[in-house]
Order: structure tokens, then C-alpha cells, then sequence
């Protein structure tokens, strides 16, 4: 493989003004050290994708590409979600550059994985996936909701990298094979392992937020997993299936059971097994429909084929 590759690292950042200034001058040095040892091309860059941030977060991207013109930035017409953002930044990446790195603004990947992600491309590899080896700095509540993301994932049949996020390198034809996925509702750690192509993994450190907080409440992180699963996988829709048939079976018993009392001449005591067998059923039912409703609301989205993102503009030397 061909090496000086041009190599773009992209960040999408919303509301990152706080960490953006910090973040550039860290992304700087690990490249400017990288072209030292003539690892990547001159040309590489680094990718700012402004998701409709509200605060200066844009304004300190364009001072940056002023400052120093390896700095770079798309910025979307609005807030489009952490996915899309990097997905407007990916396509933007694939035009220009051999390989691309995506990274959180914040610091919280480890940057010193980039040079081994690099070389890994050298020996061959399309997809390099950065894996967390260790979440020392997340609460407990975080790395309880996290671990459980991955292992619901795994058990309802999603084929996703454990413990990795949207830290990961991609070569150019890995790119070109993502932009074939047409889906709008997007969830990159579940489409990447489908385009296939060598992959391999290495590890990092998952530091603190730098500063700011969050953009990804509980709320968010909720829908996140339900997109995920909803997305590749009916999985859902069988296990309603297997549960109302099993229901099924055991009101038959309860049939003959009843017929049986009844032949004996024991009517009336009735009444709490229908209210409550009027409540299990009912509250199946409406389980049953939210999960169906959720995959017609995909369907629905699917089919309107709305634009992922619109980008307002892109910084050009
Ligand atoms: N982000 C984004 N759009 C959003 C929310 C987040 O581009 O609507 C970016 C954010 O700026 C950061 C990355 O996605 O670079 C991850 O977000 P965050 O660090 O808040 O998530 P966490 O690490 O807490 O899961
Ligand atoms: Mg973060």
C-alpha cells in the first residue's frame, strides 16, 4: 500500500466552543508529528463538522482555517445529530482524502491511537475500530448504561464492535461503500462491520469529557439504542411472536381449567382472574403494537428519502 496517505481527522462538534480551541491545538501537534515522520501527505487536514452549534463554535472554526489552513470545517444548515454530522463530514472526507479518522471534539478518544491507526491501514486494513480498554473515568452510571447498550445490542442480533464508539479510521473505498447505505435512520457502529473488508482494532483510554458537558443525556442515549436495534434487526418482532403464541398456549390451559371447575359446580369466583387476565392481555396488545408502530415509523421515514443533512457551507483554501 501506497504510504503519505492524505489522512482527515473529523469532528463533528455541537456547542464545542469550550473545548474546540484546546482540541485544535492537541489535533495540530499529533499531526504536525505525523508529518514529520512522513506518515501522512501535506495534504491532510483536519475536519471540523459544525452540526448547528448556537454558541461560537463555527466562528472559532473559521478563525482556525484562517490561522492555519491544515484546519478545515463543513457546517450543516442546522442540528442534525452526532450520526449525521459525522456522516456530512465522512462525505466530505471521501473526496478528498485516502483515509479518514473520526473523533469526538472532546478529547475523550485518546489522540495517541491515531499514528497505530495509520499504520494499521499501512499493513492493509480498511477499518480500523478504536476499542475502549478501559472506562476508568466514566461514573458508574455511565459505564452501567454503556456495558448494557452492547450486550442488549449483541443479544437482539446486531453485529456491532464491543466497547467501541465512532472512534475509527476508514479508508477511502470503506467510505465509498458506506455511502451506498441509503438508510435515513443512521447508526454508523451497525453499518460499518456490513461494508465489510479487512478490519482490526486497537485500544485506548477513554479520558474525561475536556470540558463542556454531554450532548448526550439519557434521553438521547435511550433513542440512540432504540435506533440501533430497531434499525438491523426483528429481532423485536419475533420475540413478540414466540411470547403471544406462548400466551396463547397458556390461555388454552386456562380453558380446560376452567371448563373443568365449571363441570364441578363452582361458578362465580371469577371475578380477579378477567380483570387481571383483561390487563395482561390488554397491556400485550399495546406492547405488541408500539414495537410493530416502531418499524412502520422507520418504513414511513424510509420512504420519504429526506436528505440526511445539507451542508450551508465548506472552508476551501
Ligand atoms: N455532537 C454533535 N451533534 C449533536 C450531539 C453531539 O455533533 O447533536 C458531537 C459532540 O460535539 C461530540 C460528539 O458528538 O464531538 C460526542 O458527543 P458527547 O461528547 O457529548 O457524547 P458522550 O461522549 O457524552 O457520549
Ligand atoms: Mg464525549
Amino acid at each position: 500500500m501506497e504510504k503519505h496517505a492524505v489522512l482527515y481527522l473529523v469532528v463533528p462538534c455541537y456547542n464545542e466552543e469550550e473545548v474546540l480551541p484546546e482540541t485544535a491545538r492537541q489535533l495540530l501537534s499529533k499531526m504536525e508529528s505525523m508529518l514529520a515522520r512522513e506518515l501522512i501527505s501535506q495534504k491532510s487536514k483536519i475536519l471540523f463538522v459544525n452540526d448547528g452549534s448556537r454558541d461560537k463554535t463555527w466562528e472559532i472554526i473559521e478563525r482556525l482555517h484562517t490561522e492555519n489552513p491544515i484546519y478545515t470545517g463543513v457546517k450543516l444548515s442546522r442540528n442534525k445529530g452526532h450520526q449525521n454530522a459525522l456522516l456530512a463530514g465522512l462525505m466530505t472526507a471521501k473526496e478528498r482524502a485516502d483515509i479518514a479518522i473520526s473523533l469526538d471534539a472532546d478529547l475523550q478518544d485518546d489522540v495517541n491511537v491515531i499514528d497505530k491507526m495509520v499504520e494499521q491501514y499501512y499493513q492493509g486494513f480498511d477499518v480500523v475500530y478504536g476499542v475502549r480498554s478501559a472506562r476508568k473515568t466514566d461514573t458508574f452510571f455511565k459505564k452501567f448504561t454503556a456495558q448494557g447498550f452492547y450486550k442488549l445490542m449483541k443479544a437482539m442480533g446486531v453485529d456491532i464492535v464491543y466497547n467501541h464508539a465512532d472512534y475509527r479510521l476508514m479508508s477511502r473505498r470503506a467510505m465509498e461503500g458506506l455511502e451506498e447505505f441509503q438508510e435515513v435512520n443512521l447508526f454508523l457502529r451497525g453499518i460499518v462491520p456490513l461494508i465489510g473488508y479487512a478490519s482490526t482494532t486497537v485500544s485506548y483510554e477513554r479520558h474525561e469529557r475536556f470540558a463542556g458537558e454531554s450532548k448526550y443525556p439519557l434521553k438521547k442515549m435511550l433513542s440512540f439504542a432504540t435506533d440501533g436495534i430497531t434499525s438491523f434487526s426483528i429481532k423485536p418482532i419475533r420475540m413478540i411472536t414466540v411470547f403471544g403464541f406462548f400466551i396463547f398456549v397458556v390461555s388454552l390451559i386456562m380453558l380446560v381449567y376452567s371448563l373443568v371447575v365449571h363441570s364441578m359446580g363452582h361458578t362465580v369466583w371469577g371475578w380477579t382472574s378477567t380483570i387481571v387476565s383483561i390487563w395482561a392481555i390488554g397491556g400485550l396488545q399495546l406492547l405488541a403494537i408500539g414495537v410493530v408502530g416502531e418499524y412502520i415509523g422507520k418504513i414511513y421515514l424510509e420512504t420519504k428519502n429526506r436528505p440526511k443533512y445539507i451542508i450551508e457551507k465548506v472552508l476551501e483554501e
